[in-house]
């Protein structure tokens, strides 16, 4: 089978971890071993998360004093790339020795009038008092708004519509090479007036992405691993329930907060919807039971998995 795994960035840098390096090797080595169990029986294309690395890398640039202002957001997204994508080559190389992995540094194509550049919503960085938030603001042309009791910037959410370097990827992975690509969702890229691509400040979902990728690469499985065992209903309620077995109605008739289980729900009922195919979602340590069926929330066009005559 073709396999496309998308990576939280949550399980790359556990929640109130410290973001050193040493932290999220470790972090990268315990999922290489969890990729490499699905990855020694299928083609495998892995995507990943960036939130809590932009976070620090747009802090560095920020403070930095040698500077006139700070990197541009899609500099950055191509600098976690770079990053998470050779922790990933080589955790990968190691544990599957003799296998060719590839990193890639890529983008994402938006829309110029996606109407998210008018509503920036999505939260980046940390949060400041309101008054330093405005500063910050006016100085950098930062929007700004108001996260439970700090100010922080926000940035649009663009819709992907294609990762640009798709074919290219189709080409690796006909080729046998298990590829590391669209990291952070892809570096938000337009096409200007003139048809040329241009970088833009942005944060495209790196869920929905994966989920666009998998489509049109023809996976046969999309799953968002991350770091709960699956999708829950009633979450951090005392009803709280997990769904082993799901359809993309079933799953659309509930409500999933926005910054999180949202953007994922909303990814595998799209990925399920247009290819018929399976998705899931879990934990990372569980990638290998939950194809087998034996973890996750999985959703198929009809609730059942795995499918008759599957080993
Ligand atoms: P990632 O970095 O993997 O994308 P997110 O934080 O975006 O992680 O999404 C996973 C988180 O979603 C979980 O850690 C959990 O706290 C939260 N969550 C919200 N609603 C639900 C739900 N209904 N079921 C399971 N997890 C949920
Ligand atoms: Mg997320």
């Amino acid at each position: 089978m073709r396999i496309l795994v998308a990576l939280g960035g949550n399980a790359l840098l556990r929640r109130g971890q410290r973001p050193d390096a040493e932290a999220q090797r470790d972090n990268v080595l315990a999922a290489a071993a969890s990729l490499a169990k699905l990855a020694v029986r299928h083609e495998l294309i892995v995507t990943h998360g960036n939130g809590p690395q932009v976070g620090v890398l747009a802090l560095e640039s920020a403070h930095d004093p040698e500077l006139s202002r700070p990197y541009p957001l899609d500099t950055i997204g191509a600098e976690t790339q770079g990053m998470i994508g050779y922790w990933l080559l080589q955790a990968l190389q190691n544990a599957l020795p003799g296998r060719q992995v590839a990193a890639l540094v890529n983008q994402t194509l938006v829309s110029a009038v996606d109407p998210a550049f008018d509503d920036p919503a999505k939260f980046v960085g940390q949060g400041y008092e309101k008054e330093e938030a405005e500063k910050l603001a006016a100085r950098y042309g930062w929007t700004v708004k108001q996260d439970g009791d700090r100010w922080r910037r926000v940035v649009p959410s663009p819709v992907p519509q294609r990762v640009v370097e798709t074919r290219l990827i189709r080409r690796l992975v006909r080729d046998g090479v298990l590829t590391i690509c669209a990291g952070g969702g892809g570096i938000p890229v337009i096409r200007n007036e003139v048809g040329l691509l241009q970088g833009i400040e942005a944060v495209v979902d790196k869920d929905l992405t994966a989920a666009l990728l998998a489509e049109a690469l023809e996976a046969d499985v999309f799953m968002s691993l991350t770091d709960v065992p699956g999708v829950a209903r009633n979450f951090g309620t005392p009803r709280q329930e997990e769904i082993a077995r799901t359809t993309p109605h079933e799953l659309r008739a509930e409500h999933f907060p926005a910054g999180s289980m949202g953007p994922k729900v909303e990814a595998v009922a799209r990925f399920v919807e247009t290819t018929g195919d399976m998705a899931a979602i879990g934990r990372l340590e569980d990638a290998a039971r939950i194809l087998e069926g034996t973890a996750g929330t999985i959703v198929t066009p009809g609730g059942t998995w795995p499918p008759d005559g599957m080993p």
